[in-house]
Protein backbone atom coordinates (compact mmCIF):
# COMPACT_ATOMS: atom_id res chain seq x y z
CA UNK A 1 0.00 0.00 0.00
CA UNK A 2 1.20 3.66 -0.87
CA UNK A 3 1.46 6.46 1.65
CA UNK A 4 -1.63 8.27 0.01
CA UNK A 5 -3.81 5.64 0.80
CA UNK A 6 -2.38 5.20 3.82
CA UNK A 7 -3.16 8.64 5.06
CA UNK A 8 -6.45 8.54 4.20
CA UNK A 9 -7.15 5.34 6.62
CA UNK A 10 -5.27 6.48 9.20
CA UNK A 11 -7.38 9.51 8.98
CA UNK A 12 -10.30 7.25 8.76
CA UNK A 13 -9.28 5.50 11.11
CA UNK A 14 -9.03 8.56 14.02
CA UNK A 15 -12.19 9.52 12.93
CA UNK A 16 -14.14 6.27 13.69
CA UNK A 17 -13.00 7.31 17.15
CA UNK A 18 -15.37 10.03 17.03
CA UNK A 19 -18.69 7.93 17.01
CA UNK A 20 -17.36 5.46 19.59
CA UNK A 21 -20.11 4.47 21.25
CA UNK A 22 -21.24 2.98 18.45
CA UNK A 23 -18.63 1.67 16.73
CA UNK A 24 -17.39 -0.84 19.78
CA UNK A 25 -16.85 -4.14 18.78
CA UNK A 26 -17.64 -3.36 15.07
CA UNK A 27 -15.76 -6.55 13.73
CA UNK A 28 -15.16 -4.41 9.95
CA UNK A 29 -13.16 -1.75 12.16
CA UNK A 30 -11.18 -4.17 13.94
CA UNK A 31 -10.31 -5.25 10.85
CA UNK A 32 -9.33 -1.94 9.91
CA UNK A 33 -7.45 -1.22 12.37
CA UNK A 34 -5.56 -4.66 12.64
CA UNK A 35 -4.64 -4.18 8.55
CA UNK A 36 -3.34 -0.54 8.87
CA UNK A 37 -1.13 -1.84 11.89
CA UNK A 38 0.43 -4.72 9.66
CA UNK A 39 0.56 -3.89 6.36
CA UNK A 40 3.57 -4.28 4.57
CA UNK A 41 4.20 -0.51 4.48
CA UNK A 42 5.04 -0.81 8.54
CA UNK A 43 7.69 -3.14 7.41
CA UNK A 44 6.74 -5.31 10.24
CA UNK A 45 7.92 -2.60 12.94
CA UNK A 46 11.38 -2.90 13.84
CA UNK A 47 12.13 -0.81 16.69
CA UNK A 48 13.04 3.06 15.19
CA UNK A 49 11.76 1.96 11.66
CA UNK A 50 9.69 4.16 9.55
CA UNK A 51 6.95 1.68 9.87
CA UNK A 52 7.12 1.47 13.61
CA UNK A 53 7.26 5.20 13.79
CA UNK A 54 4.21 5.72 11.74
CA UNK A 55 2.35 3.24 14.29
CA UNK A 56 3.26 4.72 17.19
CA UNK A 57 2.61 8.40 16.16
CA UNK A 58 -1.17 6.80 15.49
CA UNK A 59 -1.62 5.13 19.04
CA UNK A 60 -0.59 8.26 20.38
CA UNK A 61 -3.09 10.10 18.15
CA UNK A 62 -5.55 7.65 19.73
CA UNK A 63 -4.69 7.93 23.11
CA UNK A 64 -5.09 11.79 22.64
CA UNK A 65 -8.35 11.52 20.96
CA UNK A 66 -9.70 8.97 23.66
CA UNK A 67 -9.15 12.28 26.43
CA UNK A 68 -5.80 10.46 27.86
CA UNK A 69 -2.94 12.25 29.41
CA UNK A 70 -0.07 12.01 27.76
CA UNK A 71 2.90 11.01 30.31
CA UNK A 72 6.75 10.75 29.47
CA UNK A 73 7.62 13.05 26.54
CA UNK A 74 4.51 14.20 25.22
CA UNK A 75 3.11 10.48 24.64
CA UNK A 76 6.64 9.12 24.21
CA UNK A 77 8.69 7.27 26.44
CA UNK A 78 12.33 6.90 24.90
CA UNK A 79 15.03 4.05 25.47
CA UNK A 80 18.32 3.14 23.58
CA UNK A 81 18.47 -0.82 22.23
CA UNK A 82 22.16 -2.32 21.08
CA UNK A 83 21.00 -3.38 17.80
CA UNK A 84 24.33 -5.36 16.65
CA UNK A 85 27.57 -3.87 16.94
CA UNK A 86 29.64 -1.92 14.03
CA UNK A 87 32.87 -1.78 13.09
CA UNK A 88 34.26 1.85 12.90
CA UNK A 89 37.42 3.15 11.03
CA UNK A 90 39.83 2.54 13.37
CA UNK A 91 40.54 -1.17 12.41
CA UNK A 92 44.25 -1.89 11.20
CA UNK A 93 46.28 -5.26 11.12
CA UNK A 94 49.69 -5.93 9.30
CA UNK A 95 51.15 -9.09 8.52
CA UNK A 96 55.66 -8.83 8.87
CA UNK A 97 55.04 -4.87 9.19
CA UNK A 98 53.14 -4.48 5.77
CA UNK A 99 49.75 -3.25 6.18
CA UNK A 100 46.53 -5.00 5.08
CA UNK A 101 43.89 -3.43 3.78
CA UNK A 102 40.73 -3.98 5.75
CA UNK A 103 37.99 -5.54 3.91
CA UNK A 104 40.22 -6.75 1.29
CA UNK A 105 42.64 -7.96 3.16
CA UNK A 106 40.96 -8.30 6.61
CA UNK A 107 37.93 -8.58 8.39
CA UNK A 108 37.50 -7.16 12.13
CA UNK A 109 35.19 -10.21 13.45
CA UNK A 110 33.44 -8.92 16.72
CA UNK A 111 31.95 -12.46 18.45
CA UNK A 112 32.56 -11.11 22.04
CA UNK A 113 31.60 -7.70 21.68
CA UNK A 114 34.73 -6.10 22.37
CA UNK A 115 34.58 -2.48 22.35
CA UNK A 116 38.50 -2.44 21.24
CA UNK A 117 40.90 -4.88 21.49
CA UNK A 118 44.80 -5.10 19.79
CA UNK A 119 47.72 -7.71 19.50
CA UNK A 120 50.86 -7.86 18.28
CA UNK A 121 51.99 -11.45 18.29
CA UNK A 122 53.56 -14.64 16.78
CA UNK A 123 51.19 -16.84 14.98
CA UNK A 124 50.39 -20.57 15.49
CA UNK A 125 48.34 -22.65 13.37
CA UNK A 126 45.95 -24.68 15.42
CA UNK A 127 43.92 -26.24 12.34
CA UNK A 128 40.12 -26.71 13.05
CA UNK A 129 40.80 -26.23 16.75
CA UNK A 130 39.90 -29.49 18.04
CA UNK A 131 41.58 -30.96 21.16
CA UNK A 132 44.28 -28.11 20.85
CA UNK A 133 46.72 -27.95 23.70
CA UNK A 134 46.14 -24.37 24.18
CA UNK A 135 48.57 -23.93 26.78
CA UNK A 136 50.93 -23.30 23.66
CA UNK A 137 48.86 -21.12 22.35
CA UNK A 138 48.65 -18.59 25.64
CA UNK A 139 49.03 -15.03 24.00
CA UNK A 140 49.51 -15.60 20.94
CA UNK A 141 47.53 -15.39 17.25
CA UNK A 142 45.85 -18.93 16.82
CA UNK A 143 45.38 -19.24 12.97
CA UNK A 144 41.95 -21.47 12.90
CA UNK A 145 40.65 -22.77 9.49
CA UNK A 146 37.04 -22.95 8.86
CA UNK A 147 35.75 -25.66 7.03
CA UNK A 148 32.38 -25.70 5.68
CA UNK A 149 29.67 -26.52 8.04
CA UNK A 150 32.10 -25.14 11.09
CA UNK A 151 30.63 -23.04 14.05
CA UNK A 152 33.01 -20.20 13.90
CA UNK A 153 31.77 -18.34 16.69
CA UNK A 154 31.36 -21.58 18.89
CA UNK A 155 35.50 -22.88 17.75
CA UNK A 156 36.30 -18.92 18.63
CA UNK A 157 34.81 -18.86 21.72
CA UNK A 158 36.43 -22.14 22.87
CA UNK A 159 40.20 -20.78 21.76
CA UNK A 160 39.33 -17.43 23.20
CA UNK A 161 38.23 -18.86 26.70
CA UNK A 162 41.80 -20.87 26.45
CA UNK A 163 43.67 -17.46 26.86
CA UNK A 164 44.70 -17.08 23.09
CA UNK A 165 45.78 -14.10 22.26
CA UNK A 166 43.94 -13.24 19.36
CA UNK A 167 42.27 -15.57 16.32
CA UNK A 168 42.83 -15.49 12.84
CA UNK A 169 39.82 -16.65 11.04
CA UNK A 170 40.75 -18.92 7.78
CA UNK A 171 37.29 -19.48 6.30
CA UNK A 172 37.64 -21.83 2.33
CA UNK A 173 33.82 -21.79 2.08
CA UNK A 174 33.17 -17.58 0.75
CA UNK A 175 34.81 -14.67 0.71
CA UNK A 176 36.33 -12.11 2.97
CA UNK A 177 32.94 -10.82 4.76
CA UNK A 178 32.05 -7.17 3.68
CA UNK A 179 31.53 -4.93 5.92
CA UNK A 180 27.32 -5.55 6.71
CA UNK A 181 28.98 -8.98 8.34
CA UNK A 182 30.24 -7.62 11.27
CA UNK A 183 26.63 -7.35 12.38
CA UNK A 184 25.35 -10.95 11.26
CA UNK A 185 25.05 -11.75 15.13
CA UNK A 186 23.47 -9.02 16.14
CA UNK A 187 24.32 -9.33 19.68
CA UNK A 188 21.95 -7.47 21.12
CA UNK A 189 23.74 -6.30 24.59
CA UNK A 190 25.37 -3.55 26.24
CA UNK A 191 27.87 -5.31 27.87
CA UNK A 192 31.47 -5.47 26.94
CA UNK A 193 34.42 -7.84 27.21
CA UNK A 194 37.56 -7.19 27.27
CA UNK A 195 38.82 -9.91 24.88
CA UNK A 196 41.53 -10.16 22.36
CA UNK A 197 40.75 -9.32 18.96
CA UNK A 198 39.19 -11.57 16.01
CA UNK A 199 40.16 -11.14 12.42
CA UNK A 200 39.30 -13.07 9.53
CA UNK A 201 41.54 -13.10 6.70
CA UNK A 202 41.63 -13.50 2.72
CA UNK A 203 42.44 -16.60 1.53
CA UNK A 204 45.52 -14.89 -0.13
CA UNK A 205 46.98 -13.24 3.04
CA UNK A 206 46.36 -16.86 4.82
CA UNK A 207 49.04 -18.68 2.15
CA UNK A 208 51.22 -15.46 2.59
CA UNK A 209 51.10 -16.45 6.17
CA UNK A 210 52.05 -20.30 5.61
CA UNK A 211 54.60 -19.69 2.97
CA UNK A 212 56.36 -17.11 5.25
CA UNK A 213 56.87 -19.86 7.59
CA UNK A 214 58.84 -22.29 5.12
CA UNK A 215 57.03 -25.09 6.15
CA UNK A 216 55.98 -25.79 2.72
CA UNK A 217 52.28 -25.58 3.71
CA UNK A 218 49.43 -24.44 2.10
CA UNK A 219 45.59 -24.20 2.88
CA UNK A 220 44.77 -27.16 0.57
CA UNK A 221 47.20 -29.67 1.69
CA UNK A 222 45.97 -27.90 5.53
CA UNK A 223 42.40 -28.73 4.53
CA UNK A 224 43.73 -32.28 3.44
CA UNK A 225 45.19 -33.37 7.12
CA UNK A 226 42.42 -31.28 8.83
CA UNK A 227 40.36 -34.43 7.06
CA UNK A 228 42.24 -36.88 9.47
CA UNK A 229 41.51 -34.99 12.45
CA UNK A 230 44.58 -33.01 13.49
CA UNK A 231 45.40 -31.54 16.70
CA UNK A 232 49.06 -30.18 16.33
CA UNK A 233 50.04 -26.98 17.02
CA UNK A 234 52.36 -25.08 14.78
CA UNK A 235 53.92 -22.51 14.69
CA UNK A 236 54.72 -20.54 11.37
CA UNK A 237 57.42 -18.11 12.66
CA UNK A 238 55.56 -15.20 11.82
CA UNK A 239 54.32 -11.79 13.62
CA UNK A 240 51.19 -10.54 12.81
CA UNK A 241 49.44 -6.93 14.60
CA UNK A 242 46.14 -6.19 14.84
CA UNK A 243 43.26 -3.71 16.13
CA UNK A 244 40.08 -4.02 15.92
CA UNK A 245 37.25 -1.13 17.00
CA UNK A 246 33.65 -1.40 17.09
CA UNK A 247 30.75 0.69 18.54
CA UNK A 248 27.68 -0.42 19.44
CA UNK A 249 25.32 0.68 16.86
CA UNK A 250 21.80 1.74 19.08
CA UNK A 251 18.14 2.41 18.38
CA UNK A 252 15.98 4.88 19.70
CA UNK A 253 12.92 2.65 20.99
CA UNK A 254 9.74 4.20 21.96
CA UNK A 255 7.29 3.49 24.40
CA UNK A 256 3.38 4.92 23.94
CA UNK A 257 2.15 6.30 27.36
CA UNK A 258 -1.14 7.60 28.05
CA UNK A 259 -3.48 7.84 31.08
CA UNK A 260 -6.89 8.07 31.99
CA UNK A 261 -6.99 9.87 35.36
CA UNK A 262 -9.15 8.16 38.38
CA UNK A 263 -12.06 9.88 39.09
CA UNK A 264 -11.74 9.00 43.09
CA UNK A 265 -9.45 11.51 44.87
CA UNK A 266 -7.81 8.97 46.87
CA UNK A 267 -7.82 5.96 44.70
CA UNK A 268 -6.43 7.95 41.49
CA UNK A 269 -3.01 7.57 43.02
CA UNK A 270 -3.34 4.25 42.16
CA UNK A 271 -2.86 2.58 38.86
CA UNK A 272 -3.75 -0.26 36.46
CA UNK A 273 -1.62 -0.71 33.65
CA UNK A 274 -3.71 -2.07 30.15
CA UNK A 275 -0.58 -2.79 27.94
CA UNK A 276 0.23 -4.44 24.90
CA UNK A 277 3.71 -4.52 22.66
CA UNK A 278 3.54 -3.04 19.08
CA UNK A 279 6.74 -3.99 17.80
CA UNK A 280 7.11 -7.01 15.80
CA UNK A 281 10.49 -8.94 13.86
CA UNK A 282 10.66 -6.13 11.19
CA UNK A 283 12.34 -7.57 7.93
CA UNK A 284 14.02 -10.62 7.66
CA UNK A 285 15.42 -13.66 6.19
CA UNK A 286 12.10 -16.07 5.94
CA UNK A 287 11.60 -19.46 8.49
CA UNK A 288 9.63 -20.97 6.13
CA UNK A 289 11.78 -20.96 3.03
CA UNK A 290 15.40 -21.89 2.79
CA UNK A 291 15.51 -18.97 -0.11
CA UNK A 292 17.96 -15.75 1.68
CA UNK A 293 15.75 -13.25 0.34
CA UNK A 294 14.11 -11.12 3.08
CA UNK A 295 10.48 -10.83 3.59
CA UNK A 296 8.24 -8.92 6.11
CA UNK A 297 7.05 -10.34 9.31
CA UNK A 298 3.66 -8.39 9.42
CA UNK A 299 3.12 -9.39 12.74
CA UNK A 300 -1.12 -9.24 12.79
CA UNK A 301 -1.48 -11.32 15.39
CA UNK A 302 1.61 -10.68 17.34
CA UNK A 303 0.32 -7.92 17.93
CA UNK A 304 -1.30 -5.64 15.75
CA UNK A 305 -4.49 -7.80 17.49
CA UNK A 306 -3.30 -6.90 21.27
CA UNK A 307 -2.86 -2.96 20.14
CA UNK A 308 -5.85 -2.54 18.52
CA UNK A 309 -7.40 -4.23 21.69
CA UNK A 310 -5.50 -1.33 23.83
CA UNK A 311 -6.54 0.85 21.52
CA UNK A 312 -10.26 0.03 21.69
CA UNK A 313 -10.23 -0.02 25.41
CA UNK A 314 -8.36 3.70 25.77
CA UNK A 315 -11.48 4.58 23.33
CA UNK A 316 -14.11 3.16 26.08
CA UNK A 317 -12.91 4.04 28.87
CA UNK A 318 -11.77 7.23 27.64
CA UNK A 319 -15.90 7.98 26.39
CA UNK A 320 -17.25 6.97 29.76
CA UNK A 321 -18.60 10.42 31.36
CA UNK A 322 -18.42 8.79 35.05
CA UNK A 323 -14.60 7.84 34.56
CA UNK A 324 -13.46 4.49 36.84
CA UNK A 325 -11.89 5.51 40.41
CA UNK A 326 -8.38 4.59 39.90
CA UNK A 327 -6.15 5.50 37.08
CA UNK A 328 -5.68 3.90 33.98
CA UNK A 329 -2.00 3.64 32.23
CA UNK A 330 -2.30 2.58 28.67
CA UNK A 331 0.97 1.62 27.13
CA UNK A 332 2.36 0.62 23.70
CA UNK A 333 5.43 -1.22 24.50
CA UNK A 334 8.29 -1.26 21.97
CA UNK A 335 10.99 -3.95 21.66
CA UNK A 336 9.12 -6.52 23.35
CA UNK A 337 10.60 -9.25 20.55
CA UNK A 338 13.97 -7.75 21.65
CA UNK A 339 13.80 -9.18 24.98
CA UNK A 340 10.96 -7.55 26.94
CA UNK A 341 12.75 -4.31 26.78
CA UNK A 342 9.89 -1.88 26.91
CA UNK A 343 7.78 -3.05 29.60
CA UNK A 344 11.30 -3.04 31.51
CA UNK A 345 12.34 0.27 30.98
CA UNK A 346 8.40 1.33 31.38
CA UNK A 347 8.76 -0.16 34.90
CA UNK A 348 12.61 1.65 35.68
CA UNK A 349 12.12 4.68 34.31
CA UNK A 350 10.39 7.59 35.55
CA UNK A 351 7.31 7.61 33.71
CA UNK A 352 5.61 10.33 35.67
CA UNK A 353 3.56 8.60 38.41
CA UNK A 354 4.22 6.34 41.44
CA UNK A 355 5.42 2.66 39.97
CA UNK A 356 4.90 1.17 43.58
CA UNK A 357 1.51 1.87 42.94
CA UNK A 358 0.38 0.16 40.37
CA UNK A 359 -1.87 -2.60 41.47
CA UNK A 360 -2.75 -4.58 37.97
CA UNK A 361 -1.67 -5.30 35.26
CA UNK A 362 -3.66 -6.96 31.92
CA UNK A 363 -1.20 -7.56 29.48
CA UNK A 364 -3.00 -8.36 25.22
CA UNK A 365 -0.63 -10.33 23.22
CA UNK A 366 -2.22 -12.11 20.22
CA UNK A 367 -5.94 -11.99 20.85
CA UNK A 368 -6.67 -12.21 17.11
CA UNK A 369 -6.79 -15.99 16.37
CA UNK A 370 -9.32 -17.10 18.43
CA UNK A 371 -10.63 -19.37 15.43
CA UNK A 372 -7.78 -21.53 15.14
CA UNK A 373 -8.27 -23.37 18.79
CA UNK A 374 -11.67 -21.66 19.70
CA UNK A 375 -9.78 -21.04 23.77
CA UNK A 376 -9.01 -17.57 24.85
CA UNK A 377 -6.09 -18.40 27.30
CA UNK A 378 -5.76 -16.47 30.56
CA UNK A 379 -2.44 -16.68 32.19
CA UNK A 380 -1.41 -14.86 35.45
CA UNK A 381 -4.88 -15.70 37.25
CA UNK A 382 -2.89 -16.98 40.05
CA UNK A 383 -0.90 -14.34 40.54
CA UNK A 384 -3.24 -12.79 43.08
CA UNK A 385 -5.08 -14.12 45.67
CA UNK A 386 -8.37 -13.54 43.79
CA UNK A 387 -7.39 -13.54 40.26
CA UNK A 388 -9.15 -17.13 38.97
CA UNK A 389 -12.58 -16.65 41.25
CA UNK A 390 -12.38 -12.93 39.89
CA UNK A 391 -11.67 -14.35 35.73
CA UNK A 392 -13.92 -17.28 36.04
CA UNK A 393 -16.72 -15.29 36.73
CA UNK A 394 -16.19 -12.27 34.07
CA UNK A 395 -16.19 -14.89 31.51
CA UNK A 396 -19.20 -16.93 32.61
CA UNK A 397 -21.50 -15.21 30.53
CA UNK A 398 -18.69 -14.63 27.34
CA UNK A 399 -20.25 -16.61 23.81
CA UNK A 400 -16.07 -17.70 23.47
CA UNK A 401 -14.58 -20.17 25.51
CA UNK A 402 -12.05 -18.93 28.23
CA UNK A 403 -9.79 -21.01 30.14
CA UNK A 404 -7.59 -20.52 33.30
CA UNK A 405 -4.05 -21.17 32.16
CA UNK A 406 -1.81 -23.03 33.80
CA UNK A 407 0.52 -21.24 36.06
CA UNK A 408 3.77 -22.90 34.10
CA UNK A 409 2.18 -20.37 31.09
CA UNK A 410 2.89 -17.29 33.32
CA UNK A 411 6.74 -18.52 32.32
CA UNK A 412 6.13 -20.19 28.76
CA UNK A 413 4.14 -17.04 27.32
CA UNK A 414 6.85 -14.86 27.24
CA UNK A 415 5.76 -11.22 27.01
CA UNK A 416 5.51 -7.87 29.46
CA UNK A 417 3.36 -9.11 31.88
CA UNK A 418 6.66 -11.05 33.19
CA UNK A 419 8.44 -7.78 34.07
CA UNK A 420 5.25 -6.85 36.14
CA UNK A 421 5.05 -9.89 37.72
CA UNK A 422 8.63 -9.90 38.66
CA UNK A 423 7.61 -6.42 40.42
CA UNK A 424 5.21 -8.44 42.61
CA UNK A 425 2.53 -6.86 40.97
CA UNK A 426 -0.87 -9.36 40.29
CA UNK A 427 -1.12 -10.21 36.23
CA UNK A 428 -3.09 -10.85 33.35
CA UNK A 429 -2.05 -12.06 29.70
CA UNK A 430 -4.94 -11.94 27.66
CA UNK A 431 -4.40 -14.82 24.51
CA UNK A 432 -5.22 -17.24 22.17
CA UNK A 433 -2.56 -19.33 21.53
CA UNK A 434 0.46 -20.00 19.42
CA UNK A 435 -1.20 -20.86 15.94
CA UNK A 436 0.64 -22.04 12.76
CA UNK A 437 2.09 -18.72 11.54
CA UNK A 438 3.47 -17.95 14.43
CA UNK A 439 6.73 -15.99 14.57
CA UNK A 440 6.53 -16.03 10.44
CA UNK A 441 5.64 -14.26 7.01
CA UNK A 442 2.46 -15.66 7.28
CA UNK A 443 1.27 -13.61 10.14
CA UNK A 444 -1.00 -11.39 8.37
CA UNK A 445 -4.50 -9.24 8.86
CA UNK A 446 -6.70 -11.55 6.74
CA UNK A 447 -6.63 -14.47 9.10
CA UNK A 448 -7.29 -12.71 11.98
CA UNK A 449 -10.74 -13.61 13.46
CA UNK A 450 -12.33 -10.29 14.54
CA UNK A 451 -15.61 -11.54 16.24
CA UNK A 452 -13.47 -13.55 18.94
CA UNK A 453 -11.23 -10.26 18.81
CA UNK A 454 -14.12 -8.11 19.96
CA UNK A 455 -15.24 -10.93 22.48
CA UNK A 456 -12.16 -10.78 24.11
CA UNK A 457 -12.08 -7.07 23.94
CA UNK A 458 -15.57 -7.05 25.74
CA UNK A 459 -13.55 -9.58 28.77
CA UNK A 460 -10.44 -7.39 29.15
CA UNK A 461 -13.06 -4.70 29.30
CA UNK A 462 -14.83 -6.57 31.72
CA UNK A 463 -11.64 -6.94 33.94
CA UNK A 464 -10.04 -3.95 33.50
CA UNK A 465 -13.13 -2.18 35.06
CA UNK A 466 -13.38 -4.54 38.04
CA UNK A 467 -9.56 -3.46 38.78
CA UNK A 468 -9.91 -0.50 38.20
CA UNK A 469 -13.27 0.24 40.86
CA UNK A 470 -12.81 -2.34 42.85
CA UNK A 471 -12.80 -2.05 46.65
CA UNK A 472 -9.47 -3.76 47.20
CA UNK A 473 -6.92 -4.50 45.77
CA UNK A 474 -5.70 -7.81 44.35
CA UNK A 475 -3.03 -9.56 46.63
CA UNK A 476 -0.07 -10.20 45.03
CA UNK A 477 0.92 -14.12 44.85
CA UNK A 478 3.72 -15.82 43.98
CA UNK A 479 4.10 -18.49 41.60
ZN1 LIG B 1 3.92 -10.83 20.92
Amino acid sequence: MNKFNTTIIYVALLLCGKVYSQEFLDTALLRREVTFISTDDKGGRYPDSRGSRVVAEYVLSSFKQAGLKLLCNGGYQQFSLVDGWEPDSENTASFCGKPLKAYADFAPINYFHTLQASLSAEIVFVGCGNDIDWEKCKGKWVMILCLKNHNYSTIAGRAIKHGVGGIILVRTDHALPKYQYANVLRIKTKTTTTLGPVVEVSLGVAEEILKHSNKDLNIKKLVEVEKKNNNSVIPLGATFEARTSFKPKELTCRNVVAMLEGSDPKLKNEYIVVGAHYDHLGIQKSSTSSDTTKVIYNGADDNASGVVGLVELAKYFGSLNVKPKRSIVFVAFDAEEEGLLGSENFLTQDIGINNSQIKAMVNLDMIGRYSALQTLSIVGCNTSKEGEKLVKELVKNSPITAKIASNASLITMTSDHLNFYRKNIPVFLLNTGRHVDYHKPTDTAEKIDTYGMSQIIMIAKELVDNLANRKTNLIFKSL
